[in-house]
């Protein structure tokens, strides 16, 4: 019988999988996949740890959520650990496939390993296919080319909301035919190299890992408390778990599909009436649409001090002892510690507080952009390669921002957000003393 095998990366759940979706229906055996990539477990040029603990411990949940969503459906998820290109290959033969379906990938990295995984594959008569299967739109639905994505979001933002369509779910399968699959086998953090994160009571929320918990997110800030109603208004927000929806991570790894949440909103707005703020979720999904987009388009550039415009960075010193206490919420600019101090303590920051300590980092301590990039890369649970450096480059000032010297003035901003200081006052302290 014919054998496919569903590599899966950045799309761990069974909801709205287009990939899935492909491998069930080309007929035959299916076996899925997802090699915890050692590189992924390394330290990068700036001397951080590629995935920090937080989002590791995030993966391995979602990992074995995913297991057991797969298992209910008769199918079940073998998990490898080393080169991707090599384990991808081993299982390849191990059940004699002779087609492979991946989701498509945009940054460098990625791609290399996509390409190295695919000649692999060929030279034993296995095909990959791949699969768009993580934004909004589907880059095909686009009014544009990539190559010709404006450099403006507005722009593209307007083309597109009159132009295209986002295409409707994929369901979930109702049973997926596989052969007979051993329990899958997880590392723990220790064997990753990391020790277990550490525990913050001023957590703005308890990112577990993994489709069950994502859609239990989504139920919660919709038809739970409703909150998606006031998100305009209340999306600056830095103390709390319902300020903003917290979709990112759960959407970073693919636990919850963009197009599943525009389709419950959509459901939502049919019940209780479509208003500025269930409009501005979707804006907001249309940024993390748009960075994907400028990553295929810039590629490389992307991670250049000088990026997509090859200009000078404002920040460009290197001063270890100014970026450590940076990274520990040891500036003195109490505002900015606050936050360093929660991202460090809990692995998420609200995006009022990545502007700001971002603007801070490259526009005040005038420091590389990227050493702050790839520090956020270690420590964010919601680590998006695209969603990362695009963000960043844009705040340094070498990105997509069409304003020259956009400069956060950081007094300002504590005023106008925490005026009453209940997030500074929340992380006075860097770590809490136990009992
Ligand atoms: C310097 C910097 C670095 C960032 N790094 C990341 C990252 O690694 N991963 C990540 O997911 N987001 C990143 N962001 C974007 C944004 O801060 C987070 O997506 C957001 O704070 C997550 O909280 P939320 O899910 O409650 O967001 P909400 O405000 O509820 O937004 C809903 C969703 O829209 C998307 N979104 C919102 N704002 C942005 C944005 N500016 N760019 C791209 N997508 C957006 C996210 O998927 C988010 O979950 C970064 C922003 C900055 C300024």
């Amino acid at each position: 019988m014919k054998t496919t095998i569903v590599w899966f990366k950045t799309d761990l759940r069974v909801h709205d999988n287009s990939v899935l979706h492909a491998a069930i229906n080309s007929g035959g055996h299916v076996v899925p996949v997802y090699c915890i990539d050692d590189a992924h477990f390394g330290t990068t040029p700036y001397g951080f740890n590629k995935t920090g603990a937080f989002r590791a411990r995030f993966l391995l949940e979602a990992l074995a959520d995913l297991d057991a969503s797969l298992r209910r459906l008769g199918s079940g998820l073998v998990v490898v650990r080393g080169k991707p290109a090599a384990e991808i290959a081993n299982i390849a033969r191990e059940y004699g496939a002779t087609s492979a379906v991946t989701a498509e990938e945009v940054a460098p990295e990625e791609l290399a390993t996509l390409n190295e995984i695919r000649e692999k594959l060929a030279k034993q008569g296995c095909s990959l296919s791949v699969i768009a299967n993580s934004s909004l739109y589907d880059t095909s639905d686009l009014p544009f080319a990539v190559n010709a994505v404006p450099d403006i979001f507005t722009a593209y933002r307007q083309k597109t909301e009159a132009q295209a369509k986002v295409q409707p779910v994929v369901g979930v399968p109702g049973h997926i035919n596989s052969p007979q699959l051993p329990d899958m086998f997880l590392p723990t953090l220790a064997d990753l190299g990391l020790s277990e994160p550490t525990s913050d009571a001023r957590a703005a929320i308890n990112f577990q890992g993994g489709e069950t918990a994502a859609l239990a997110r989504l139920q919660h800030y919709l038809w739970g408390t409703k909150s998606v109603l006031t998100y305009k208004e209340t999306r600056n927000g830095l103390v709390g778990a319902d300020y903003s929806t917290k979709f990112s991570a759960w959407l970073s790894m693919g636990c919850l599909s963009a197009r599943y949440v525009y389709s419950e909103l959509k459901k939502f707005e049919q019940e209780y009436g479509a208003n500025d703020s269930t409009y501005w979720v979707v804006f907001e999904l249309m940024w993390r649409d748009y960075f994907r987009l400028m990553m295929m388009k810039y590629g490389n550039r992307f991670f250049l001090k000088g990026g997509i415009r090859g200009k000078g960075a404002a920040g460009t010193k290197q001063n270890k002892a100014l970026l450590q206490r940076w990274i520990d919420g040891q500036t003195g600019q109490e505002f900015v510690d606050a936050n360093m101090r929660e991202l460090k303590a809990t692995g998420f920051m609200s995006n009022r507080g990545r502007q700001n300590v971002a603007s801070y980092l490259c526009h005040d301590l005038k420091l590389d952009w990227r050493y702050g990039a790839a520090y956020f890369e270690q420590q964010l649970t919601d680590y998006d390669v695209c969603s990362n450096w695009c963000n960043w480059a844009y705040v340094a000032g070498v990105g997509n921002d069409p304003r020259p010297n956009r400069y956060f003035n950081i007094q300002k901003q504590s005023e106008q957000y925490d005026g009453d200081r209940r997030y500074r006052d929340l992380w006075r302290i860097a770590t809490l003393v136990p009992g």
